[in-house]
């Protein structure tokens, strides 16, 4: 087989200084993706859901978990569905734990992680390293802002790194009907202002040890609308709800 004079002169061939064309096709890569949403909005029901979808077509997954509700590494859905889950500490570098399954003889091909508010901009560059590199897809669940309406420091780099931004469309409205967006922090009927960032999972907060049980035990948090979060709110019969107090 010989060449053609055009095929020589070519400037695509192998030698040439120039990507050939198939150089020049979009890479496959992963997808990093961050669905966010307000508490309650059903993001661990959609991440479980997420996972169920990919296992059934053969992928294997992998679920991730910063701070889980229950205590035990899982990711937990109000609505009863649980799955155990590798829990994601501060330290963790999460490149680590898909070489760790590698080791293993265990393939990667999708990591799931809920509560990723949580984890540090640090582990989210982990993540979309894993997406660029080793083309893991990895599908984020969280809350994207505190109970002072600033995003979470996670939050925030996934907003910056993440291919595909989704808000979770299960409507979690305000009393007034409007849109739910922010998680306020109340007490005694009163929004909080100030205060550390210790919300964990979607309603439950750590105790600090500093602070008594008793007055954590009277925390609750409470989806509004920017207009009443601004406001502080909370609607008539306010103090008499009994969404999401803790118990
Ligand atoms: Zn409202």
């Amino acid at each position: 087989m010989t060449l053609s004079s055009d095929q020589e002169l070519d400037p695509t061939t192998a030698l040439s200084p120039v990507p050939g064309v198939d150089a020049r096709r979009p890479p496959v890569r992963g997808l990093l993706r961050f669905c966010y949403g307000p508490m309650d909005c059903g993001k661990s029901t959609l991440a479980l859901q997420i996972d169920h979808n990919h296992a059934r077509q053969g992928r294997r997954g992998l679920l991730l978990v910063r701070h889980d509700r229950s205590g035990t590494p899982q990711i937990t859905s109000r609505i009863g569905i649980t799955r155990r889950a590798l829990e994601v500490g501060a330290g963790t570098d999460l490149r680590q734990v898909v070489r760790q399954q590698w080791v293993a003889g265990r393939h990667v091909d999708y990591l799931v992680v809920d509560e990723a508010q949580f984890l540090s901009p640090a582990q989210v560059e982990q993540l979309a390293e894993l997406a660029d590199e080793v083309r893991i897809d990895v599908y984020c669940f969280g809350i994207a802002t505190d109970f002072q309406s600033h995003l979470f420091p996670g939050a925030r780099r996934l907003f910056e790194l993440a291919d595909e931004l989704q808000p979770v469309q299960v409507d979690v409205l305000c009393w007034c009907g409007a849109p739910g967006r922010f998680n306020a922090r109340v007490r005694d009927g009163e929004v909080l202002r100030e205060g550390d960032t210790v919300v964990v999972a979607d309603t439950v907060e750590t105790p600090v040890s500093s602070r008594a049980q008793s007055e954590v035990a009277t925390l609750r948090y409470q989806v509004l609308c920017r207009r009443h979060f601004r406001l502080g709110d909370l609607g008539p019969g306010a103090g008499q709800r009994g969404q999401l107090r803790l118990t």
